[in-house]
């Protein structure tokens, strides 16, 4: 066999056709796109009422076996799929992914373009700014955070009259409320649109937040893996006359806003999802929402732009959106609801939309379900579970030894693969697992990996090698695909949203981590009750857990068995739409190892080339 060159050699290897002649392919119309260069490009949101009269395409979410800290190749194996299906068998396609995140890229984990004949090009456009979207996003939520200090800076140097005044300023000799500030009046029961004819009273309510500062779960964020932002003081200049803060940063990947991008249907949803985010309590026990801060309408300003998905394509020539990149640990791990609606009317009935989500199938794949199809209304055909034969020797305890004892051997670490294409069943749809050949593994284990996959309930398993020979590599897997979209699927959510908070997350821990019990540590269950009294006790559940173990603890591998989930804490992301119970401490922004990997990134001034990326 060839030696497979490295990803950033193979990717610019390929001359990546014009991405105005790949719109055009794909049927989008000229004043739909806005081109970003030559390789990227954003498509308006208007496409979804031209094609409204369009039937939708056959909707894959690719997912995997709990993987070794690697990855198992979910993103290498989504973009196989698609030039498979595209390339070989000539079938409208489109794939979905993520937009990665600098933090990884510059990490320790490098880009999330695929990996070797499997990739989306050019890698360096994909992996680096792509058209921006992250950029915005980190500006908006830090315009936020900025309004929630500067807000409690105000109230607390200011009388409730001072505030007023600023707040409903004079001008040409009159006060006037901003539309925002009428539809704060409103929440407040206030019905008055002069604001002379306030009562001290109602300027009391309606000019102070009184914002608890210890219930602020709001966060700056930034892109980078700068672990020495996880926790900080805030305010230390003598400006802010003593009024210092603890606070925090998150990933930007992490944030809410990504999680927004991510759910949205529309500009006007995303306007009030926007409006709806939660920031803090008020002393009396009040949530206080980004509309409160008076900033709902300037985000949206900022992710104008972002909500478009963007097209890229793939090595051999088949279209993919890349379009938001939440975290898929506190957040859901999928990429947007946008790109997947406006990719389905463009395939076309025959055609088919492949998109990845996050980590293995108990942490993405029941977030995609419960919480993107919950609010996107899409109904998923095929689920692709991959799997490699490393991963199952991990949760076998290790590499193994001989022959004779290598049926067991395999047959007792296959459990975690029996668990997660169960996990799939429970959705109702049709599971193909994608046994991801590495050089190193025998025909043996792929075959036996095959069969036991079979009998563990797959609709069927096939071995593929599209990293070492692109699309070509996948056509088994295509075919399989192809046939499980038309096999009877009976689609169910895993649990009814009106359910108490408790009980929805006891589902989730039962019946996919195959806890005995969960266990609701103080903090946790005084959440539950808050939200519950808040109004926010209906919102689908997005677990923030290890993607390392079935469990909380990252090195129990294969099924673990007889524990009992701890819920640490609960916090709720209201404008994204979902509540995200702590199981164990999740950091919220990675830190960077010893030697990162922009050791080995540079620019060749000669050719403006970008080395060094992976
Ligand atoms: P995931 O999306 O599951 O995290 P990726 O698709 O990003 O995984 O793959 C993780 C890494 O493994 C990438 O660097 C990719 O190039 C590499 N990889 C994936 N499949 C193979 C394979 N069959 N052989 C060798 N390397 C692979």
């Amino acid at each position: 066999q060839k030696p497979v060159p490295s990803d950033i050699v193979i990717s610019r290897s390929c001359v990546p056709k014009p991405i105005d002649r790949l719109a055009t392919e794909v049927g989008l119309l000229s004043d739909e796109v806005e081109l970003y260069g030559k390789t990227k490009a954003k498509v308006q949101l208007d496409i979804i009422s031209r094609l409204r009269a369009q039937p939708d395409g056959k909707y894959v979410v690719v997912t995997g076996i709990t993987p070794t800290p690697l990855g198992e190749g979910k993103s290498t194996t989504t973009i196989g799929l698609v030039q498979a299906l595209g390339a070989h068998m000539k079938l409208n396609v489109f794939a979905c992914v993520r937009q990665p995140s600098q933090g990884p890229t510059f990490g320790i984990k490098g880009g999330a373009a695929g990996g070797g004949y499997s990739q989306v090009i050019p890698m360096e456009e994909f992996n680096l700014h792509l058209t921006g979207d992250i950029h915005a996003i980190t500006a908006a939520n830090n315009l936020v955070a900025a309004a929630i200090d500067a807000r409690l800076f105000h109230e607390a140097t200011q009388t409730d009259k001072a505030l007023y005044n600023r707040l409903v300023p004079l001008s040409g000799g009159q006060r006037t409320f901003s539309p925002i500030q009428i539809n704060r009046l409103m929440r407040l029961g206030i019905e008055k649109t002069d604001p002379t004819t306030l009562t001290e009273e109602e300027i009391t309510r309606f000019a102070r937040l009184d914002m608890d500062p210890d219930s602020i779960t709001w966060h700056r964020v930034i892109d980078t893996n700068d672990r020495f932002l996880r926790k900080i003081t805030i305010g230390q200049s003598p400006t802010e006359k003593g009024h210092t803060r603890e606070a925090q940063f998150s990933i930007t990947v992490a944030s809410e806003i990504m999680a927004v991008l991510a759910l949205t249907s529309s500009l006007k949803d995303m306007r009030q999802r926007l409006a709806k985010m939660v920031v803090a309590t008020s002393r009396s026990g009040q949530p206080i929402t980004t509309e409160d801060l008076g900033v709902s309408g300037a985000l949206t300003v900022l992710m104008r732009d972002a909500i478009k998905p963007n097209l890229m394509q793939t090595l051999e020539g088949t279209p993919v959106f890349v379009h938001a990149g939440p975290f898929a640990n506190i957040a859901h791990g999928n990429s947007s609801v946008l790109a997947d609606k406006i990719a389905l009317k463009l395939v076309g009935p025959e055609g088919f939309v492949v998109t990845e989500a996050g980590f293995g199938a108990d942490i993405g794949m029941e977030k995609f379900f419960n919480i993107k199809c919950r609010y996107s209304g899409l109904r998923p055909h095929v689920v692709v579970l991959v799997a490699t034969v490393r991963a199952l020797k991990m949760h076998g305890g290790g590499p193994t030894v001989s022959d004779s004892v290598y049926k067991n051997k395999l047959l007792c670490v296959s459990v975690n693969m029996r668990k997660q294409v169960e996990n799939a069943r429970h959705f109702g749809v049709p599971v193909v697992v994608a046994v991801n050949a590495f050089k190193t593994d025998t025909e043996s284990e792929l075959d036996l990996i095959c069969t036991l996959a079979k009998e563990v309930g797959a609709f069927d398993a096939v071995r593929c090698s599209h990293w070492a020979e692109g699309g070509a590599g996948a056509v088994a897997l295509g075919q399989a695909v192809q046939r499980a979209s038309e096999a009877p699927s009976d689609f169910k959510f895993l649990y009814d949203v009106e359910l108490p908070i408790a009980d929805k997350i006891r589902i989730i821990a039962q019946k996919i981590y195959g806890a005995d019990d969960i266990e609701l540590l103080p903090d946790a269950q005084h959440k539950v009750e808050l939200y519950t009294k808040q109004g926010f006790g209906n919102l689908p559940i997005c677990m923030a857990k290890t993607h390392l173990s079935l469990s909380h603890e990252a090195d129990k591998k294969g099924v673990p068995t007889g524990f009992v989930l701890p819920i640490r804490d609960i916090r709720a992301s209201v404008g994204a739409g979902f509540l995200y119970p702590l199981v164990g401490t999740m950091p919220t922004i990675p830190g960077l190892p010893t030697r990162p990997c922009f050791y080995d990134i540079d620019l060749d001034p000669e050719t403006e080339q970008v080395n060094g990326l992976f």
